[in-house]
């Protein structure tokens, strides 16, 4: 491996890219295409696959790009391109103080425009604060496109009919307002003069690789003109990475893909990984990479490495790797002292570390980073988190969970993670809520919707539970019995009449009980309540007809004080019109005997 034997101290490492964008927008496709380009133009052997990554070496660059990329013009070594795409990894790939990924390509489809998971993609590009170029993916499929392959855009744009030409300028003229409209000043990259400034737009074809030279020449150009500073490292210095995938491997047990972003990992080093308990510290085992496609038959699907230096994607073999996590930070230690690096790692994982609440839901995700995006966004939407882990969802979250005392916050929201099937038994026993999600907000939107459906079904309980107020008419001529009880025709002016409540009627502004509803009926049939408007017979038990309750009288529902106050301060939403004014007579008469009734 001739990564070892660095001479010079200190280089310029690789930028380090990653991919975002919506769903079936292109991500893995254009990754496909640079990938495939470069092993096609390349040397053998020039392009490096790397685990979780493919180097894409300058003059491989410069062979794709032709005259957009002078060689002579860059001292970057090339692009390293992270496999995964997705704002999901992009979250993992955390280095200290932001986003590990220098720079990245945020993929959106000509013709579907801006999408939930784009604009996802964008508040995280704006929070990292990293550098972002737009791909405009898929022009090959603007109507009555003549595909040019592998050109750059401006010769196979002269080659349109000005049809499809404009069809497309239509299109990134779309995606250049969207930009816009989320806060991003954009253009066409070839009209951008300053790319700190602004955003510049890529057209490209995934398929055809119309406008991939353009966009390596763009990346290329940006890093070299706005990154080189923060490029330098110093090589030969012990490395520094971030775990972007802890996984099981045949014959080598636990191991974790690690992205270096600084010095040089060597196969007989000590490192302290980031746990979810503490700091692991451990010795190398083996440093793994890819096999050569040539020698796949062989045993193993890695060759063992003696050293590796950033920017590059490596597998580290390690004993006591289990409690490793995504995300979490990988420190070489080397002639440090161990103690130093371990409180680096803490101070690391410290700063990721989600601040959690008394009270409040279950927050599980995937990564350290995705963890800290979820506690952002719940941050923002006001909703307080009681413990956040990385991990699936398992029956000891659902405990934490059903011990809240607000049914708000029975509930657990898991990003990019499993539920084990014994959580989801236990939940359902549980009563506690289970919301999984790959795009943040939408998880934030279910719980949101969730917690709606909650409130209106506590407020339906509570308007069950509370006497409603009713103002109402003894009809003249329908007396149907004098008493025990008495049963008497009446129309509904306002409220509800409900049974089993109690009649009143005013003598000044103090209520007189007059009796009790003991049922009603409304054309024969036994109802529970009548409405405003209605016409039905009432059972009153108490009064006699003709005594102390005349026909034609107006009667009301007895509203008791601490129901009034329910009503007036909780529940006026929920209650229809008529009955809010019914409550208001209500409450004035009481009011004049005295001011605070019902305060
Ligand atoms: P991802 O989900 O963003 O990774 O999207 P994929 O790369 O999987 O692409 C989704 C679909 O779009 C696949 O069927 C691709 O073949 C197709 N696709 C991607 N890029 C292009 C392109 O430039 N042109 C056309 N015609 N199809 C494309």
């Amino acid at each position: 491996m001739t990564d070892t034997d660095t001479h010079d101290p200190t280089s310029l490492r690789t930028p380090i890219v990653a991919v975002l964008g919506h769903v079936d927008h292109g991500k893995t496709s254009l990754l496909d295409k640079i990938r495939g380009s470069a092993v096609i133009e390349g040397e053998a052997g020039a392009i490096t696959q790397h685990i979780g990554a493919t180097a894409v070496p300058l003059d491989v660059i410069s062979t794709i790009a032709g005259e957009l990329v002078d060689p002579d013009d860059f001292d970057l070594p090339g692009l390293l391109f992270i496999d995964t795409p997705g704002h999901h990894s992009f979250t993992t790939l955390r280095s200290r103080g932001g986003a590990l990924a220098d720079i990245a390509i945020l993929v959106v489809d000509v013709n579907d425009g801006f999408q939930p998971q784009t604009i996802e993609a964008l508040d995280i590009l704006k929070r990292s604060e990293t550098p972002f170029i737009v791909a405009a993916n898929k022009i090959d499929t603007v109507p009555g496109w003549n595909p040019n392959e592998d050109t750059p855009i401006n010769d196979t744009y002269d080659a349109q009919s000005d049809r499809a030409a404009s069809r497309l300028d239509e299109s990134l003229y779309e995606i250049i307002g969207e930009l816009s409209d989320e806060g991003f000043s954009a253009d066409l990259y070839w009209r951008v003069q300053n790319f700190q400034r602004n955003v510049g737009v890529v057209p490209v074809s995934a398929m055809t690789g119309e406008g991939v030279p353009d966009l390596l020449a763009v990346m290329m150009g940006l890093s070299q003109r706005y990154m080189k500073a923060e490029m330098e490292i110093d090589v030969a210095g012990p490395g520094v990475g971030t775990v972007l995938e802890v996984k099981e491997e045949k014959g080598f047990g636990t191991t974790i893909d690690t992205v270096l972003y600084d010095g040089t990992i060597r196969s007989d080093d000590t490192v302290v990984v980031g746990g979810t308990n503490e700091p692991i510290v451990t010795d190398v085992r083996a440093l793994l990479q890819p096999r050569p496609l040539a020698e796949i038959r062989t045993e193993s699907r890695f060759e063992k490495v003696e050293a590796v230096k950033a920017a590059s994607g490596i597998k580290i073999a390690a004993p006591e790797l289990e409690h490793a996590m995504a995300g979490a930070p990988v420190r070489v230690v080397r002639d440090r002292d161990i103690e130093d690096v371990i409180e680096e790692v803490q101070a690391e994982l410290a700063d990721i570390a989600v601040d959690t609440d008394e009270q409040g839901v279950v927050v599980k995700a995937d990564t350290l980073g995705s963890l800290e995006a979820m506690a952002d966004a719940l941050g923002e939407a006001e909703i307080p988190i009681v413990s956040a882990e990385v991990g699936d969802v398992a029956p000891r979250d659902v405990s934490v969970a059903s011990t809240a005392e607000d049914p708000k916050q029975q509930a657990i929201l898991g990003f990019n993670v499993d539920v084990l099937a014994d959580a989801k038994t236990r939940a359902e026993q549980d009563d506690v809520k289970l919301f999984t999600d790959e795009v943040i907000y939408q998880l934030v939107e279910e719980y949101d919707e969730h917690v709606e459906e909650l409130e209106r079904a506590q407020q339906d309980t509570i308007l069950e539970n509370i006497s409603r107020p009713a103002r109402f008419r003894i009809l003249p001529d329908h007396t149907f019995r004098q008493n025990d009880p008495a049963v008497v025709g009446v129309e509904v002016n306002a409220g509800t009449i409900q049974n089993n409540n109690f009649v009143v009627t005013w003598d000044g502004n103090e209520t007189e009980r007059v009796g009790q509803v003991k049922g009603i009926q409304e054309q024969g049939e036994d109802v529970d309540e009548a409405r405003a408007g209605n016409r039905v017979s009432v059972a009153i038990d108490g009064p006699t007809v003709g005594r102390q309750i005349e026909e034609g009288d107006e009667l009301w529902m007895e509203v008791p004080e601490k129901h009034a106050k329910i009503l007036e301060q909780e529940l006026t939403d929920e209650i229809p019109g008529d009955e809010l004014e019914a409550l208001n007579m209500y409450l004035e008469k009481q009011r004049k005997r005295d001011p605070f009734w019902g305060k």
